[in-house]
């Protein structure tokens, strides 16, 4: 085992049901770090799997004393088991990379070497990415919809996973308080230095997304929510030009009636206009309920993760955990 200070490259997995992955990966993972020669540590959080995933890792980590597993109590989300292990790792180097081998483990080594020219923030831009078609038609739409929102350039693919961050990043990100915010807009809004590298994206292995066309809807309502008040402020504006509206259409119908002397007809008319002012005064209801939502719960300040067990050659990692007290789950060294 390295001194922890040694440590130069931390590798950060999350998993969730992803047994039939996870050996390709992790021998795939240790021939690209084997061949970079730096030491380094692998972090695999198991995000509350229900299948074989744990015992699988543990079989690795029994005999890799390099691998940290890190098992939360339920299934928190990709974001959070990222979160738990960000706290722990030691490298200098942080990569974070998916479980599916989709991100190809040896393209970790282009990213490094972009990394060590100094960037903070290394992320693989997927050529010929391997989605379907409704999601990368999403994919651009949310990059799209953030830089006009947020009126910052989202470089090509920064969404993307896959990336090599330095340790004085994640340090910033363990040191904010919010907790449910969309790591790579917040990577541009902290302001570290960014570059991507293009990589290879391959169909995924084994098994499916874990992502539906919900999922990723809460994600980027997520992230529009989180960084931007455009949304509470689009109420503002939808009502002013309403307003506007109704005193331009109520002149007319006044014009019409002395000039005239014709009445406006309209059981549908009615009908139409009560419906649709009806509609969007939901819509933007439904707005601020998204942002109270957010700060309720935010203000309970209820843990992001927990830890069920820490399974690692670190005596400092499970000691750490509360819930790793049974020593004898460990192999202490
Ligand atoms: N993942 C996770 N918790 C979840 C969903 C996904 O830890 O609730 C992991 C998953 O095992 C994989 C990574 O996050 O390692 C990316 O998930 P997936 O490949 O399903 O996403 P996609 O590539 O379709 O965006
Ligand atoms: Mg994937």
């Amino acid at each position: 085992m390295f001194l922890q200070s040694q440590i130069a490259i931390s590798i950060i997995v999350p998993v969730f049901n992803e047994e039939d992955n996870l050996l390709e990966l992790h021998k795939r993972l240790t021939t690209t770090l084997t061949n970079i020669g730096k030491p380094y540590e692998i972090f695999f959080v198991d995000d509350g799997s229900s299948d074989n995933s744990l015992k699988t890792l543990q079989k690795i980590q029994e005999k890799d004393s390099q691998v940290t597993i890190i098992k939360l109590a339920r299934n928190f989300g990709q974001h959070p088991a990222i979160v738990a292990a960000l706290h722990r790792v030691k490298g200098e180097a942080i990569v974070l990379i998916d479980a599916d081998l989709q991100n190809p483990p040896e393209e970790i080594i282009p990213l490094y070497e972009k990394f060590l020219e100094g960037i903070d923030v290394v992320y693989g831009i997927r050529a010929g990415r391997e989605d379907v078609g409704w999601r990368m038609f999403g994919s651009n739409f949310v990059i799209w919809l953030t830089e006009k929102m947020l009126g910052v350039k989202v470089p090509s693919d920064m969404i993307s996973g896959f990336r090599i961050i330095h340790r004085k990043v994640a340090q910033t990100l363990n040191n904010i308080k919010e907790q449910q915010y969309d790591t790579s807009i917040m990577m541009l809004w902290l302001g570290f230095s960014h570059s991507g590298v293009v990589v290879r994206h391959d169909n995924r292995v084994s098994g499916e997304s874990k992502y539906n066309i919900w999922k990723l809807l809460y994600l980027t309502l997520d992230m529009l929510i989180g960084f931007s008040d455009f949304p509470l402020r689009a109420a503002s504006i939808a009502g002013s030009l309403l307003a506007l509206a109704s005193i331009i259409l109520a002149t007319y119908m006044a014009i019409l009636r002395v000039l005239g002397g014709v009445s406006v007809e309209g059981y549908t008319s009615l009908f139409v206009g009560i419906t649709f002012l009806a509609g969007i005064q939901l819509l933007f209801l439904g707005i601020i309920g998204e942002y109270i939502a957010r700060i309720y719960r935010e203000l309970k300040g209820r843990p992001y993760y927990v830890i069920g067990e820490i399974y690692s050659s670190q005596p400092d990692l499970t000691q750490d955990s509360y819930a790793a007290t049974k020593t004898e789950r460990h192999r202490l060294f």
